[in-house]
């Protein structure tokens, strides 16, 4: 694929040809959540066209084809993230819920007055409060691993931190305040070392480069299908088969029981264990269609166009006056972070919007990584498949006009 290539791929895009505030829009907000290809909208159209029922089998045509697509799509994320089994792959609303659902049942199940969970000081709320949660309900404390100037996780500091009260490590894969990505499968071998198991926040990883959960060694991956092209809520939890038999579930409710009595109740094995009520089979059905759609290009020929693209921004955004970029690691997403002096970052991302040109501006949800840098927040541009050289020229003209 060359550049060429991925500049048509936006006319795959629908929404990126409607001009906002008079411009070409520039979006440079796939953090937040990305645009859809037309193939995934498509999708669920024919999905409310023909197939749309409830899922139990062998009950009527049309809920067994529901049925049906629902698990061809389990089996379809199975294949995209390599794991062995696809009653591996738990459907959830999102990265949110997936975290959630292991820290209260990990919590409820193993987790006790003065254990430990670390986490990195680079979370997301979403790998911070759940844990922070189950911390407070169990009398356990959380350890912070702590980051430096760049942005960079401290595996030393991290290897200090492991102790026999470790019970979990709760770890980005890649930072979305920052773009920083983390030594993640050199982060669950040294876990593992202990016996400590370790759950990965994917959100902003599983779009950019393959993910391969068997790889990285990780008992625990989730992320959200809205990052990755496919429609929001849904998301997927993976989770080793140990420890989705070993856990309890999260929510009870219909589709999840093998029996009801009011004295007990059986549950089904995993992954319907942990899929209390009616699915979101329109949003398995469109994450399938994302999937497919981005296996096609292929995830290697993705990352490497947004590194590019990620290359030259960098390099760019060095021309604009006062302007200083949050998060330099080495390796990093496709995602920069920056301040510019004498402007919030309000005022950055609503002068940016009246050039066409669509930042998230504030915290990004990572309120303790930012203060790490002495900011209350950035502007951040972050990149997809369908972003080329144009967005980034487009975001440094509206900079520069911000600066005159
Ligand atoms: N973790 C990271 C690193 C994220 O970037 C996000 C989304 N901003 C989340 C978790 C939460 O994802 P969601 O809101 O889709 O549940």
């Amino acid at each position: 694929m060359t550049g060429a290539d991925f500049q048509r791929l936006r006319d795959d895009f629908p929404i990126l040809a409607r001009p906002v505030r008079g411009r070409r829009l520039a979006y440079l907000d796939s953090a937040a959540t990305t645009q859809k290809p037309t193939e995934v909208i498509e999708a669920l159209r024919r999905y409310y066209l023909e197939d749309n029922a409830n899922t139990h089998r062998g009950v009527h045509f049309l809920s067994d084809r529901a049925t049906e697509l629902y698990e061809a799509a389990r089996e379809r994320v199975r294949r995209f993230v390599n794991a062995a089994r696809a009653d591996e792959i738990v459907f959830v609303r999102g990265t949110t819920e997936g975290i959630n659902l292991v820290a209260a049942s990990f919590g409820r199940a193993f987790l006790r007055a003065g254990d430990e969970i670390v986490v990195s000081a680079m979370e997301h709320h979403s790998n911070l409060v759940p844990w922070q949660m189950a911390c407070e309900q169990a009398g356990a404390q959380l350890r912070v691993v702590p980051i430096d100037d760049d942005g960079e996780f401290l595996f030393d500091e991290y290897e200090q931190l492991i102790g026999p009260r470790t019970r979990l490590v709760a770890v980005t894969h890649v930072s979305n305040a920052l773009g920083t990505v983390t030594p993640l499968a050199r982060i669950v071998a040294r876990a593992h070392a202990a016996g400590v198991p370790v759950l990965a926040d994917g959100a902003q990883a599983i779009a950019h480069a393959a993910v391969d959960v068997q790889a990285l060694g990780c008992d625990f991956y989730a992320f959200s299908g809205h990052k990755l092209y496919a429609p929001m809520g849904i998301g997927v939890l993976y989770g080793k088969s140990e420890w989705l038999a070993k856990l309890p579930p999260y929510q009870g409710g219909g589709h999840m029981i093998r029996d009801v009595t009011f004295e007990r109740t059986t549950y089904e094995a995993p992954p319907r264990k942990y899929e209390a009520g009616t699915p979101n089979v329109e949003g398995a059905v469109g994450l399938a269609a994302a999937l497919d759609y981005v296996a096609r290009i292929g995830l290697g020929a993705i990352g490497a166009h947004e590194r590019a693209l990620l290359d030259y921004a960098t390099a760019r955004v060095g021309e604009i006056d006062g302007l200083r970029v949050i998060g330099t690691a080495r390796e990093k997403g496709a995602i920069l972070s920056f301040v510019v002096d004498g402007f919030t970052t309000g005022e950055v991302g609503a002068a940016l919007d009246r050039h066409g040109v669509a930042v998230r501006s504030g915290h990004h949800c990572a309120l303790p990584a930012m203060r790490r840098f002495g900011v209350e927040g950035t502007a951040r541009a972050s990149f997809a498949l369908y972003n080329g050289r144009a967005d980034v020229d487009q975001l440094i003209e509206a900079l520069r006009a911000l600066r005159q």
